[in-house]
């Protein structure tokens, strides 16, 4: 095969992996938001066909003898198409590297597992869900030993999700953090609550709606290439950048839950619209990592969205949509309320200072879990045992304790520190960004705009063009610095509660 010949035949395979996985993600976009209920099994086999040509498409011998052409001339490749070769080299090796019955046995596990999950947190019966995380845990253990080079297990799960991230940068990283927000959370617990009743007044959901589409304005998210729905559970999908989808679920009694679903979404459609068109339909029209997407996320949630600047921005919004709620709320009321922090037990309730110890929690568990040090059956023991060291908060059961997430049930080992990571990526971006620009000036005017157009020039345009430590060497011209993150925790909420 010519050099030539095998870069046509890339540019021909990664448009057609887009095609697959465009008419996919409309299916599945399509069976959360408004699919009537009997059409589950119909889609499923839909479904069931187009992931089996997709992974046809990745998986043969042609392909391989392609990407074996490619990578053997890669010196002679331009920087993008030789990191096109790298990912899709990485993930035909993900692919084939789990033999093929195994892969199928361990995705029906997944899918019964869910299933168990789902009535095991129901009716906190932790000891119906055991056996299936038992078997969960021993596939990845194995699955772990699939992949070379890693110094543990765990370290070679933690790859999938954030390439280069190890357990021995982690844990530096997570004790230092403990240290440093330990006492903070302590000091902040022992003030008087702010006041947040405004917030759980009733707000009718077609005014909420109408509140979505005005937060997306302020975002400045363009409504020809992005769209809302509404889910159960809020996600983000972008297909290409001119077609993005975010989902936000509303509450009737709390209106930031959906103002902040919105916001969240919004930062992960804001990365996805702002990669580069020379990108489209290649397989770098992607995050550089699931930490590196959490970070743009969190950066317009917390760091900008829950802002005093921001607030300010907001509250002539809050008003003209909801004049009797807002009617005796002002700025520091609004900012007060919208940061308040207590040790709480659910982490997708929890605020951003309490945030990063229920995700230290469970990497703790599923290190030892895969390392085989700790049994399925000790889990929730040490679980609540944890919550209390770290947290000083009681669990009443495992419903609220170690059957709250949905994560392990799927087989996601080591993918909670990417959370952790994508706010500490996020803080250190902000501080590079106050260098070289007035960030706060801008917000508090409600123009977002500089503050996306310096995102979109260091991160968004290069989608996965980097590695997650490259792209966040392009955005601040540093090397990970987790102090960034601590450092802006420390100071926002000592201003908060005048510590
Ligand atoms: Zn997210």
């Amino acid at each position: 095969m010519t050099l030539s010949a095998a870069i046509e035949e890339l540019n021909i395979l990664e448009k057609n992996m887009h095609a697959y996985r465009h008419a996919m993600g409309v299916l599945s976009l399509d069976s959360a938001t408004c699919a009537p209920a009997a059409s589950a099994p119909a889609r499923s086999e839909t479904m069931g066909v187009l992931s089996e040509a997709r992974y046809r498409l990745l998986v043969n011998p042609r392909t391989e003898e392609m990407l074996r052409t490619l990578r053997e001339q890669a010196a002679a490749l331009d920087v993008p198409v030789r990191r096109r070769v790298e990912v899709l080299w990485e993930s035909y090796q993900d692919t084939t590297r789990i033999p093929v019955r195994e892969y199928v046995d361990y995705s029906r596990l997944c899918a019964q597992a869910d299933a168990v999950w789902h009535r095991a947190k129901e009716e906190n019966d932790f000891a119906a869900f055991a056996p299936y995380l038992e078997k969960l845990v021993a596939y990845n253990r194995r699955f772990a030993g699939y992949k070379t080079g890693f110094a543990t297990p765990y370290d070679a799960l933690l790859d999938d999700y954030e390439k280069g991230a190890t357990t021995a940068m982690l844990d530096p990283y997570f004790a230092s953090l403990r240290a440093r927000l330990t006492p903070l959370i302590r000091a902040v617990s022992e003030k008087p609550a702010p006041r947040t009743d405004f917030l759980h007044l009733r707000y009718p959901l077609p005014e909420q709606r109408l509140f979505s589409q005005r937060l997306m304005a302020l975002l400045g998210l363009d409504p020809a290439r992005c769209v809302i729905g509404e889910t159960e559970h809020p996600f983000t999908d972008g297909f290409n950048r001119w077609d993005v989808r975010i989902t936000t679920h509303y509450q009737e009694y709390d209106v930031s839950a959906s103002m902040y679903s919105v916001i969240h979404e919004g930062g992960h459609a804001l990365y996805e619209l702002g990669m580069g068109e020379d990108l489209q339909f290649t397989c770098l029209a992607d995050g550089a990592s699931m930490g590196i997407h959490e970070s743009q996320s969190r950066f317009y949630e917390n760091l900008i969205g829950r802002s005093l600047p921001f607030c300010k921005a907001l509250l002539p919004v809050m008003r003209e949509c909801f004049p009797e709620q807002m009617r005796d709320v002002d700025v520091p009321t609004l900012y007060r309320a919208v940061n308040v922090s207590r040790p709480s037990l659910i982490r997708t309730e929890a605020d951003e200072l309490t945030y990063p110890l229920h995700i230290m929690i469970r990497y703790e568990l599923e290190k030892r879990l895969i390392a085989g040090d700790m049994k399925v059956a000790e889990l929730p023991e040490a679980w609540n045992a944890m919550y209390r060291e770290y947290l000083g908060v009681e669990v009443p059961d495992d419903r609220q304790g170690v059957l709250q997430d949905t994560h392990w049930s799927g087989g996601a080992f080591g993918y909670f520190p990417s959370y952790a990571l994508g706010s500490a990526y996020g803080a250190q971006m902000l501080a590079r960004m106050e260098q070289e620009m007035d960030v706060w000036g801008a917000v508090e005017r409600g123009d977002l705009q500089p503050v996306t157009a310096w995102l979109g020039e260091k991160l968004h345009r290069h989608g996965k063009l980097f590695t997650p430590a490259q792209a966040l060497q392009s955005a601040c011209g540093a090397p990970f610095d987790p102090d960034c993150y601590a450092d802006y925790l420390t100071k926002k909420y000592s201003g908060l509660y005048a510590l």
